[in-house]
């Protein structure tokens, strides 16, 4: 089998009630059928369920099609992606060790590496999305043990060459750690370039409907057991209810995805081709800097879109006054189309010369695509430009 039929059919065992669609353990612990088997349990003589910090049947369906969807042998599901985040370092780094980061991250991951992570004497160095194989050599240190990226970045949409980046794990003994939150398991495989660990938001595209929260990190059986004993003890468990929701909506994620990517390549083309646009970044057009790369490592363009627009603020404001489908929100990967202005809201806390590296601008907006009939979409976006360059023209 595929590994798409694979991840739709992969469900708990049926139970005596002959249940179609997939039950819902949603229980804090589970009970011994004698004293002998608590014992039998405890001393891991015997496997099974004992409590759901540690493990749960609805949650282990979930890690069960995402290390398919993945290709990974194993994984951990924590209550949120930056759970995951912080878990997968955690677990796995100590004092003394350095860790090398491309700088384009998300902002709560910038935090746990620059502010969090530095307490217990862990260092690091950032890179730019766009560095050079030997750049990255260079900032081997001999106490670097992680390098830590995310690809497709939030919101510059920068790529970071796997395969290369690989290589260089390979070569110098790196644990090879992708948030593949953007592009999703529909659209981009790292561990088919080396990745030893791939995490997820699966609050984004994994629901992909709005609803729960949910991280999970996925990859090999060595580096998830540490992390399984890290996540045991300090609880950062996902909820069977959450990972109930999340394990069906796994079923139509291939589906929303190719949705996601037609919509949002369709409405790059139309602002793209928009003279009051002055910018459109979007991985699957062939103006993006990094176009071929794209098209190496990843089946799709992805559901975001970024736009910039001349007029600071004002012309922001007036634009997104003017929308009348797509929501204002700072989440992404939904059915529902969202715009976000990072400069303002998510990425507001980084110094102006920070912003201004990872190409954050006043008038950058974040589209997350939805799956809207992508010709209302276009005419939401087309009306609100035209309409806040006129309101810019008469002030
Ligand atoms: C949202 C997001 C996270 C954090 O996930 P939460 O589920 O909100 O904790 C991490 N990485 C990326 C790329 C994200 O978009």
């Amino acid at each position: 089998m595929r590994k798409q039929t694979k991840a739709v059919r992969t469900q708990t065992k049926k139970t005596h009630y002959r249940e179609h669609s997939t039950p819902l353990f949603l229980t804090s612990s589970f009970s011994f059928e004698s004293a002998e088997q608590g014992k039998a349990l405890f001393e891991e003589t015997e496997q099974g369920n004992l409590y759901s910090r540690f493990s749960n049947p609805t949650v282990q369906e979930f890690i069960d099609k995402v290390c398919i969807l993945e290709d990974c042998e194993d994984g951990v599901a924590t209550a949120t992606g930056m759970a995951a985040v912080f878990a997968s370092m955690a677990a796995l780094l100590k004092s003394g060790d350095h860790i090398l980061a491309c700088r384009a991250l998300f902002g709560s991951a910038h935090q746990i590496i620059t502010q969090i992570l530095s307490k217990w004497n862990i260092t690091y160095t950032y890179l730019d999305a766009t560095a050079t194989a030997a750049e990255w050599e260079a900032a081997v240190q001999p106490n670097t043990r992680m390098i830590y990226l995310e690809t497709p970045s939030n919101p510059g949409l920068d790529l970071v060459d796997l395969e290369m980046i690989g290589k260089i794990c390979k070569q110098h003994n790196l644990i090879f750690n992708v948030d593949n939150c953007f592009a999703s398991p529909a659209l981009q495989n790292p561990v088919a370039y080396g990745a030893d660990l791939v995490l997820h938001s699966a609050t984004k595209f994994m629901d992909g409907q709005g609803r729960v929260l949910g991280g999970i990190v996925v990859g090999k059986k060595e580096y998830i057991k540490e992390l399984r004993f890290f996540c045991r003890q300090t609880g950062p468990s996902m909820s069977p209810f959450n990972a109930w929701v999340l394990s069906k909506s796994l079923e139509t994620l291939e589906l929303r995805m190719e949705k996601h990517c037609s919509n949002a390549l369709k409405l790059a083309t139309a602002l793209d081709n928009h003279p009051d646009v002055k910018q459109v970044k979007y991985p699957f057009l062939e103006s993006h800097p990094q176009h071929a790369l794209a098209k190496k490592q990843m089946r799709g363009g992805g559901a975001i879109v970024t736009i910039e627009l001349d007029g600071g603020f004002e012309r922001v404001s007036g634009f997104m006054k003017a929308l009348e489908i797509a929501t204002l929100s700072s989440n992404l990967g939904d059915t529902r189309t969202i715009v976000t202005n990072p400069y303002t809201t998510t990425h507001a806390k980084l110094k102006e010369e920070e912003k201004l590296a990872l190409g954050i601008t006043e008038g950058l907006i974040r589209i997350s695509v939805g799956l809207e009939h992508v010709d209302d979409l276009i005419e939401d976006f087309t009306n609100a430009v035209e309409v806040s360059v006129k309101s810019d023209i008469l002030e």
